[in-house]
């Protein structure tokens, strides 16, 4: 049997991207929720991407993902079909971002079939896609035993119902701030972050952008900045390699329940969006080390601490 061994699965879109910053822009590039995820994770864990992709998908975009040691073996390529495509452009704030096309293209009928070792891998992220599509991967991964999603405007926008009854199927829910606050239409992100615990999941992480991210559970409440940069090129892709650092490291420590390896967690996954943002979509991962991570894991620390520094 396979299970028992530590590794992560995860579906999402798998994409060329065309993105603007007030910095650059790049016609078309290696893109896509899973793909960001998976190389983000790939620093922790043994890492499988599931979805589809076109005839446009070729050796070089393979090679990004092998290159990191992502197993790509339930890419299913489309004969006669395109990549998912998105276009996007970021304002000044760079928190602000417009999105100009979505092409759903082979994730439009796409029936995810999942080989042996990815139904039984110990973490499952159903990164940002279609929520009909996340609950039929949720539901064909049974050796599971943490299950996350994360999701975006426009599946709130077109797919509410279908979103909320995935999350009722996941452990742990990590959203903008914009998205918890839209999809629950509550004034704050506590009563947000409350509202969807009542649906299921008993973490819930709220991102938020360039302040940093939150993460509640019944119990406790926990929040970072985001590591201070002096330059940001392109924010693509920061949510997804936050969410590939946090749950990597969860699916390597093989604990998700205590406080201690949440507040890890969401450190490193902090850590690796800070890398992913200084350069145009996942361009930093080739290059990026582990002993890179881990020092700006120990600079968080020192920033945040205000342990031994008492009221006066
Ligand atoms: P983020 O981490 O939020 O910046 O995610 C960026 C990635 O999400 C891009 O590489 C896009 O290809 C992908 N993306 C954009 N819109 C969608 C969508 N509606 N569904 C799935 N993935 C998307």
């Amino acid at each position: 049997m396979l299970s028992g061994l530590m590794s992560l699965v995860v579906v999402g879109s798998i994409a060329f991207d065309a993105v603007k910053t007030p910095f650059g822009e790049r016609e078309r590039m290696l893109g896509g929720s899973a793909t960001h995820f998976s190389l983000a994770a790939s620093f922790f864990t043994d890492v499988r991407v599931v979805g589809p992709v076109g005839d446009d998908f070729g050796e070089a975009e393979y090679a990004v993902l092998h290159d990191r040691g992502v197993n790509t073996d339930d890419i299913e390529h489309v004969p006669g079909g395109k990549t998912f495509f998105w276009a996007g452009e970021y304002e000044w704030n760079l928190n602000i971002r417009h999105t100009l096309d979505t092409q759903l293209n082979v994730f439009g009928d796409f029936e995810p079939k999942l080989s042996e070792a990815s139904t039984q891998a110990s973490t499952l992220f159903l990164a940002n896609i279609q929520p009909d599509l996340q609950r039929e991967v949720r539901r064909q991964c049974t050796g599971a035993k943490l299950a996350a999603l994360d999701s975006m405007n426009y599946w709130i926008e077109t797919t509410r119902d279908s979103l909320l009854r995935t999350i009722e199927t996941v452990d742990m829910v990590l959203m903008n701030d914009d998205e918890v606050r839209m999809l629950t239409e509550q004034p704050t992100l506590l009563r947000g972050a409350r509202q969807l615990m009542e649906l299921g999941p008993r973490v819930v992480v709220v991102k938020q952008g360039e302040y940093g991210a939150s993460l509640f559970t019944e119990e406790s409440f926990f929040s970072l900045p985001a590591y201070p940069l002096e330059t940001v090129i392109d924010p693509t892709g920061a949510g997804d390699s936050f969410a590939g650092g946090l749950l990597g490291y969860l699916d390597a420590s093989g604990s998700a329940d205590d406080e201690i390896s949440l507040r890890r967690a969401l450190t490193y996954g902090s850590a690796v969006a800070s890398f992913w943002v200084e350069e145009f979509g996942c361009e930093r991962a080739a290059r990026l080390t582990r002993e890179e991570i881990d020092a700006r894991y120990e600079a968080f620390r020192q920033m945040t601490s205000i342990e031994g520094v008492p009221a006066a």
